[in-house]
């Protein structure tokens, strides 16, 4: 089936706009993607015509409430290949779903001496609060090294599992250099030492397929932003087993199942982490995220990106001075480059008066900026809307920029 990209762009009405006066050329889907109209009109009919509180209520509309919010739980498992619907918590996000992690988890299992695991190419979410576990309870976050290509060193990855490793936790793909990172035999390594295996898949959900039974991982976290869904609303998918075991993240609402003033008891997974009120309308445009993504062919919608990402590495690398910051064999989503001494800054406000958006800076990711001992990057990023044509605008753009600034 040959994949139409003017009816995915059509759904995405924002491409439409002039931005200072030029059509938009947004390459920045690897901070927030663009939503289609699908996703926007579940969620403005749930505010509109079908709002009431889920979980509790008798009437029909919070049992119609409930059970949509319940469905895009069930169809966000089987998007991932889940065993069990209910292995999937409903966060606000990757961010709350690592801290989940770090917090319950890391109180189930980390003691003084003991090693957390992570990478060099993490996102501040992945790194800071296993920082503040490991400080919390005098245990040592040990760091895999990156290769000048923007790999993971896996000999230095062996070398750092031992029976002291509690926690290993690695991002899927890097939102900056675009790395694929090989976690399915990295995960098997660490259940070698006993250890468990945490993913941040942010940015691997929206283009590659991931399924959480085959890479046999403990924890995957993503949010639904970062794939064309709402913003506030992202999962954790977590074994039953492991969860079971794990003391509750936050107490309140929903999250019990006996309250006296003396002791509560808890209630059942995935309620046991959900506590509180939750995002009724990012839960059903969950739903209906999920339901868009079903009705496109999400694997042809892949294999197009990556042609758009195979020629924005062929056009980019005939601008002279250009280099790329990570050149991996395996990348996906995103590209981060430098042109020569032109700060990152300057070349992302000339680009956004030409109408482009790119992302520059540090992605959330200032130890790879240190690794590379550069100022930030600029970084172009794609989704399933994305167009050669778009990378050739980049190009001149940037050609532009070069000849103001260089
Ligand atoms: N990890 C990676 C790799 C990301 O790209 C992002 C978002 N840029 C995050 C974690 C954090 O996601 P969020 O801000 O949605 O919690």
């Amino acid at each position: 089936m040959k994949f139409d990209i003017e009816k995915i762009r059509a759904d995405f009405p924002v491409l439409t706009r002039k931005v200072h006066g030029k059509d938009l050329v947004f390459l920045d889907s690897a901070a927030s993607s663009q939503k289609p109209k699908q996703v926007v009109e579940a969620i403005s009919n749930y505010y509109l015509y079908e709002h009431a509180n889920i979980h509790r209520g008798v009437h029909l509309l919070s049992q119609e409430a409930t059970s949509k919010y319940e469905d895009a739980r069930k169809k966000v498992a089987s998007f991932i290949n889940a065993k069990n619907d209910h292995e999937c918590i409903i966060t606000k996000g990757t961010t709350d779903g690592i801290n989940l992690v770090a917090s319950s988890l890391g109180e189930h299992c980390v003691n003084e001496g003991d090693e957390v695991i992570i990478s060099h190419m993490e996102h501040h979410s992945n790194l800071v609060p296993w920082q503040m576990l490991c400080e919390r309870k005098k245990a040592k976050l040990k760091v895999i090294p990156i290769t000048d290509d923007g790999e993971l060193d896996l000999e230095e990855y062996e070398k750092l599992l031992s029976e002291k490793t509690k926690i290993v936790s690695v991002v899927h793909v890097s939102n900056t250099l675009g790395t694929i990172n090989p976690v399915e035999e990295m995960i098997e390594k660490a259940h070698d030492v006993g250890a468990y295996f945490v993913v941040d898949g942010a940015q691997a959900v929206p283009h590659i397929p991931v399924d959480v039974q085959q890479l046999n991982c403990d924890f995957y976290a993503f949010s639904l932003h970062k794939m064309y869904g709402p913003t506030g609303i992202g999962i954790l998918y977590g074994k039953e087993s492991i969860m079971n075991a794990m003391p509750p993240y936050q107490g309140g609402g929903d999250m019990i199942n006996k309250v006296t003033l003396e002791k509560t008891t808890y209630n059942d997974l995935p309620h046991k982490f959900e506590a509180g009120t939750p995002n009724i309308a990012g839960g059903i445009g969950m739903g209906a995220t999920i339901d868009y993504i079903n009705e496109i062919d999400w694997k042809a919608a892949h294999e197009f990106e990556a042609e758009v990402m195979d020629y924005a590495h062929k056009k980019l690398s005939e601008i002279e001075d250009l280099r790329f910051i990570g050149t991996a064999e395996k990348k996906t989503g995103a590209i981060s480059f430098l042109v020569g001494q032109i700060h990152p800054y300057d070349m992302g406000v000339l680009l956004d008066q030409l109408g482009i958006a790119v992302r520059t800076g540090h992605h959330c990711t200032q130890p790879i900026l240190e690794r590379y001992n550069i100022p930030g990057t600029v970084r172009a990023s794609f989704g399933i809307y994305s167009t050669k044509q778009e990378v050739d605008q980049l190009v001149q753009g940037v050609e532009r920029a070069k000849r103001m600034l260089g």
